[in-house]
């Protein structure tokens, strides 16, 4: 009997709802056990009424964008995904303003960005993930954060209403939004404002550098969920892990990156067990060689840092 079998009323068409669904094929880091069901929803009513089944049976959820930040237990996880990404993902541009849906992903934003002559996304053209994503965790790059970009994001909130706040409510800060404290509320869309420009060819060389920056300095040719850490203040990450010569040490299939010692690589068949022991060591062997006790700025579902 299929405990879920409810979700199929609610998402009718069969490819976008999957039952024990490896998340190792959902996640950047090519890591992980099964989930029960996975759902993809392309409308604001299929979010909703998915979490109220939810709710009503108790079953814990997880809303996901790409997965580039992500880790999930090897064991899987006895919940209900709801991955907002491709099927929910539109952009409306009016003059200097962006109307995003939050499954969109930040390349795709940028590219969009440029094409219509706006200018201030560039930052975020190299970061994998949704702007769901980007917004929960404020991502940034050289010298941009979406916190500077943002006018307002609407969400459901924890008593399934649609809210819009404006910037100033969203509490950025370094990685961090207000949805870090409210991990139940689910990001719908949100409302960016750019710069129109004459000409496109400064936006071209600014994501040609951040592109080629990264290709350079990431190890981009394997599965990575990328900075391992958050950055301490007064420190760089990379640094303190190859002053403890760590580059290269690797537990498992997990390797501590030789191009940029902040990244763990899955070099083959890594698993979420490899990739945990390996960020236990980086912290212990940093924090007895330099006293800083890096935090993880992954997040990990069905499972705990060691
Ligand atoms: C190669 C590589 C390079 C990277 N470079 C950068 C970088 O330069 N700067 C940077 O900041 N990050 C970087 N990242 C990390 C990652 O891309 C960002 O954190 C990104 O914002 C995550 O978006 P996502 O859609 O993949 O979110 P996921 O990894 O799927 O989820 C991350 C968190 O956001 C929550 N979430 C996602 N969507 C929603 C939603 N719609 N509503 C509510 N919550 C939601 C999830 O519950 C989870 O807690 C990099 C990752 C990789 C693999």
């Amino acid at each position: 009997m299929n405990k879920y079998i409810e979700l199929e009323n609610i998402i009718k068409d069969k490819s976008r709802i999957r039952y024990n669904e490896p998340m190792k094929n959902h996640i950047t880091a090519r890591v992980g056990g099964p989930c029960d069901v996975m759902v993809f929803p392309k409308s604001i009513d299929e979010i909703k009424q998915v979490i109220s089944y939810a709710k009503k049976n108790n079953i814990p959820y997880f809303v996901m964008g790409k997965g580039s930040n992500l880790l999930v237990a090897d064991k899987g996880i006895n919940m209900i995904v709801i991955k907002i990404s491709n099927d929910f993902d539109d952009i409306k541009i009016d003059g200097e303003y962006m109307e995003v849906l939050a499954g969109t992903s930040m390349p795709k934003i940028a590219v969009i960005a440029k094409n219509n002559f706006l200018s201030g996304f560039e930052f975020a053209c190299g970061i994998p993930g949704t702007i769901g994503g980007g917004i929960f965790m404020n991502a940034g790059a050289y010298g941009g954060e979406i916190k500077d970009v943002i006018v307002n994001v609407t969400f459901l909130d924890e008593n399934d209403n649609i809210v819009t706040f404006d910037n100033d409510k969203l509490e950025f800060s370094y990685r961090k939004s207000y949805f870090a404290n409210h991990p139940d509320c689910v990001i719908l869309s949100c409302k960016l404002k750019l710069k129109k420009v004459a000409d496109t060819k400064e936006i071209e060389e600014k994501m040609l550098k951040n592109n080629t920056a990264r290709k350079e300095k990431q190890p981009l040719e394997y599965p990575n969920f990328g900075s391992v850490f958050k950055r301490p203040e007064g420190y760089f990450v990379g640094k303190l892990i190859s002053d403890c010569n760590l580059k290269g040490y690797r537990i498992g299939g997990a390797e501590i990156s030789k191009k940029h010692a902040g990244f763990i690589v899955n070099i083959g068949n890594a698993t979420c067990n490899d990739i945990l022991s390996l960020i236990k060591y980086i912290q212990d062997t940093v924090n007895k060689n330099f006293g800083v006790m890096l935090t993880p700025e992954v997040k990990l579902i069905g499972g705990e840092f060691k």
